[in-house]
C-alpha cells in the first residue's frame, strides 16, 4: 500500500488518535503538519515523527476559527509542498450531558470544533487538492455518527454532521480525484475526557459515559475491549492511499462490533 504522495496535515495531531495518524503517515513517508490548540502534545508528535526519521512541524490553532485553518495550510503547503492528505481529528466530548444538563454554550463550542472544525478543514483542504486533481481527506467521526449512543447531544449531533459533511463532499468532488471518506471509531483509550474538559474550560460537564467505564465497554462491544489508536491510524492510512482511490463517501466503522448488534 502506498500513499498518495504529498504532504499531510492532522487536526488534533497533538494527542491520541490524531496522533497515532500523524506519527503513521510520517512512517509510511509524508511529511506531516500537526495542527493543535494544545501545544505541548503537538511538539511530542513532531518528536515521535522525527524519531523514526520522518519530517514534520507544528502548528497551534483552533479548528473552529477559519483564519488558523487557512494559515495552518497555507504553512503546511509552504514548507512541505502540495496539500494530498488532509484528516480532521480534533474533537472535544459533550460527557454524555442530557440535554437538560447542557448549556447552550457547551452545545455551542462542541460543535464548532466537531462539526464547523470539520468543515474548516475540508474546506481549506478541498482548495489546494481540487485544482490538482488529486487528495485524500479523512474525517475522524465516531460510532456517535451513526447511532443515538457514544456521547451526549451536542457530540451526537456533531458526529452525525460530520457523516453527513463527509457524504456530501465525496459526491461533490468525486470527478476531482479528491477522495473524502470518515472513520467511525467506538471507544479507543485515549485522553478525550480529560482533553475536553481542559478545553472547555469552567463550565465543562462532569465527563460521563461508557469512556471511563471498563465493564460498559466489555458489556457494549462484542469484541469486549477498547480499540487502540493504532487501529484507527492503519484504517486512516489505507483511506490515505493510492490503492483507495474508489472509496469515497464511506463511513468506516472500527467499534468492536458495537453497532453490529
Ligand atoms: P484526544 O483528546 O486524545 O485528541 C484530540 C485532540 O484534538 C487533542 O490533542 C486536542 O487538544 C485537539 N483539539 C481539541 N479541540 C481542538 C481545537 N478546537 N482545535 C485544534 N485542536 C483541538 O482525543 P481522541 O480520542 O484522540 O479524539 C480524536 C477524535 O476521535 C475526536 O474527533 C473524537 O471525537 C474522535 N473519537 C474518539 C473516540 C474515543 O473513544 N477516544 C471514539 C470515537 C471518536
Amino acid at each position: 500500500m502506498s500513499l498518495v504522495p504529498g504532504a499531510a496535515l492532522v487536526t488534533g495531531g497533538g494527542s491520541g488518535i490524531g496522533r497515532a495518524i500523524a506519527v503513521a503517515l510520517g512512517a509510511a513517508g509524508a511529511p506531516v503538519a500537526v495542527f493543535d490548540l494544545l501545544p505541548d502534545g503537538g511538539k511530542d508528535t513532531v518528536q515521535a515523527i522525527e524519531a523514526k526519521g520522518g519530517r514534520a512541524f507544528f502548528v497551534s490553532g483552533d479548528v473552529s476559527r477559519w483564519g488558523d485553518v487557512d494559515g495552518a495550510v497555507a504553512a503546511a503547503v509552504g514548507r512541505l509542498g502540495p496539500l494530498a492528505i488532509m484528516v480532521n481529528a480534533a474533537g472535544i466530548l459533550d460527557g454524555y450531558a442530557r440535554v437538560d444538563e447542557l448549556t447552550p454554550a457547551v452545545f455551542e463550542r462542541v460543535v464548532a470544533i466537531n462539526l464547523t472544525g470539520t468543515f474548516h478543514g475540508c474546506k481549506r483542504a478541498l482548495a489546494e487538492m481540487a485544482p490538482r486533481g488529486a487528495g485524500r481527506i479523512v474525517n475522524i467521526a465516531s460510532v456517535a455518527g451513526l447511532i443515538g449512543d457514544g456521547g451526549g447531544p451536542a457530540y451526537v449531533a456533531s458526529k452525525h454532521g460530520v457523516v453527513g459533511l463527509t457524504r456530501v463532499l465525496a459526491a461533490t468532488h468525486a470527478a476531482q480525484g479528491v477522495t473524502v471518506n470518515a472513520i467511525c471509531p467506538g471507544p479507543i483509550a485515549t485522553s478525550l475526557r480529560q482533553n475536553s474538559t481542559r478545553i472547555l474550560g469552567a463550565g465543562a460537564p462532569v465527563m460521563r459515559g461508557i469512556g471511563g467505564d471498563e465493564a460498559a465497554i466489555k458489556a457494549v462491544t462484542p469484541a469486549g475491549r477498547r480499540g487502540t489508536v493504532e487501529e484507527i491510524a492503519a484504517a486512516a492510512c489505507y483511506l490515505a492511499s493510492e490503492e483507495a482511490a474508489y472509496v469515497t463517501g464511506h463511513t468506516l466503522v472500527i467499534d468492536g462490533g458495537w453497532t453490529a448488534r
